[in-house]
């Protein structure tokens, strides 16, 4: 049993106030492999005090003194992916080999941070004014479970590269790879109070950290019902706030495209990390002329994915994330039997051979109607809607008929005609034939799936404020 006693706080591990610890179950095995201590608010006021003590000093730094703590930190994760790794897997399920790439691979991306702190140097005239940037000040970060590396540093990489201090809470489902984080800024000796941990239940200390008078911002991560939440509370001290929230994003395949390399993508897609991917194209639009033969190939595709224990290094879908979202997963498909949809593949049984454990099979829906709850709202599981269209501007439509509006794809049969298709779908990102995942691309959400950017030259937006001095 690993037991994590202490928060990072002040640049110390210190001891929490608050008492009792957060077990951290692996949802392969059930079985309860970590325990993590509880910070109450108490230690969130101790880590506010230290990230507003830091910021002074920290916001004056020149950005190459900050570009080479980015580089020594970045030194720090990288020998540490491997723990990382096996860290992410045995808390939320990604098979260990494909956590390696796509939960550890974010790594690489956050040494990019070290030549983005430089943009905070440049200035502009404009007529009489000098225009300049200067970081927004103490951040509050809550992350969540499914990505949690990637989210981690798609905040506090900015954060840093900008000049602000931070206090960040990971989800209780995964609090491990953070505090290897902590580690790793612990090692490098990183100025005190500039990076704070607290780890403890978001319903315990998200309140406080969101209407935390020493914040000036606020990042969320998660599901839009708590976003919504936060957003609410952080009005009263008109706080900034970056929310990246859930969707429910359409990929629309055209009457032209390469059928089985469409479908095959969108299928393998959904699949990796059990579903639990906010931009997961999780609405698949097929011509209605083409339906039985993509129908065919997805089923196909689904079938031959390997379902079971994520440190086997063949396996493709591990488990889910805890009990609990296998539960609201089923809860789901039963949903979408009771709706009228028509199961293709999987359903509310165990995958063969495995009779314990978060396990969902990788199903497949057909015969949706865009209007059905497993339609709308986020299943968050491996589950995948086959919705037939008759005209490609019915698709487009459907594709837009969301409260969501995080990513899409689209499979055409020229770049050109899927670059045209993707202009017109309300979503923050567009996957166009089979196009790959960028780290250096920003990630965000129209409508509800949120707002601002992470990632990328455009992710540092959101921790600078912009100063016009008259001269
Ligand atoms: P969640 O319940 O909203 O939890 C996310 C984080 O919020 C966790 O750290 C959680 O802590 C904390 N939290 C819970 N209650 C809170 C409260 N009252 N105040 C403040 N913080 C609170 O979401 P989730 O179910 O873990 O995450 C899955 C969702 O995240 C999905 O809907 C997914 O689409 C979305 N997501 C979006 C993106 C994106 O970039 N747009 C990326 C990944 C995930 P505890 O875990 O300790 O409760």
């Amino acid at each position: 049993m690993q037991r994590y006693e202490k928060l990072f706080i002040n640049g110390e591990w210190v001891a929490p106030h608050g008492s009792g610890f957060t077990s951290v179950v692996n949802p392969a095995t059930e079985e309860v492999f970590a325990e993590v201590a509880n910070a109450d608010l108490d230690d969130v006021n101790a880590a506010f005090a230290a990230a507003r003590a830091a910021f002074p000093a920290w916001s004056a730094t020149r950005a190459a003194e900050r570009a080479d703590w980015i580089t020594k930190l970045h030194a720090a994760l990288d020998k540490r992916r491997d723990a990382l790794a096996l860290a992410i897997s045995q808390s939320m399920g990604c098979p260990l080999e494909i956590a390696k790439i796509i939960q550890v691979n974010c790594v690489s991306a956050f040494k990019k941070f070290a030549e983005r702190a430089f943009e905070m140097e440049v200035e502009k005239q404009v007529n009489n004014s000098l225009v300049v940037r200067e970081p927004v000040g103490v951040c509050a970060f809550i992350t969540p479970w499914n990505y949690p590396l990637y989210q981690l540093i798609g905040k506090v990489a900015p954060a840093l590269a900008t000049g602000c201090t931070m206090v960040l809470k990971p989800s209780s489902v995964t609090p491990l790879q953070d505090l290897i984080f902590a580690e790793a800024v612990a090692e490098i000796g990183l100025p005190k109070g500039v990076f704070n941990l607290v780890t403890g239940r978001g319903g315990v200390l998200g309140d406080a950290m969101v209407t935390h008078p020493e914040a000036d911002m606020v990042s969320f991560t998660g599901s839009t019902a708590t976003g919504r939440r936060i957003q609410r509370l952080a009005a009263d001290s008109v706080k900034r706030v970056c929310l990246e929230l859930g969707g429910k994003s359409a990929f629309i395949i055209t009457e032209d495209a390469p059928l089985e390399q469409a479908v095959s993508f969108g299928v393998k897609d959904v699949m990796i990390n059990s579903g639990q991917t906010c931009i997961a194209l999780s609405r698949m639009l097929v011509p209605a002329s083409r339906y039985e033969e993509a129908a065919a190939i997805a089923k196909q595709v689904a079938e031959g994915l390997k379902v079971g224990d994520p440190m086997a290094a063949d396996t493709y879908v591990g488990p889910m994330s805890s009990m609990g979202q296998r539960d609201t997963v089923l809860g789901y498909i039963q949903k979408g039997l009771d709706e009228g949809a028509k199961l293709l593949t999987g359903g509310l049984d165990y995958p063969e051979g495995i009779s314990r454990g978060a396990y969902v099979r990788p199903t497949i829906f057909r015969d949706v109607h865009n209007k059905m709850t497993i339609a709308q709202e986020e299943i968050f599981g491996p589950v995948i809607c086959m919705i037939p269209y008759h005209t490609l501007d019915e698709a487009i439509s459907i594709a837009n008929d969301s409260v969501y509006g995080l990513s899409g794809g689209v499979w055409a049969a020229t770049r050109e005609e899927g670059i045209r298709i993707a202009r017109q779908l309300r979503t923050g990102g567009v996957y166009v034939n089979g196009g790959d995942f960028n780290y250096d691309a920003p990630l965000g959400g129209y409508k509800q799936s949120g707002n601002g950017r992470e990632w990328g030259d455009f992710g540092m937006h959101e921790f600078y404020e912009i100063k016009s001095m008259q001269l």
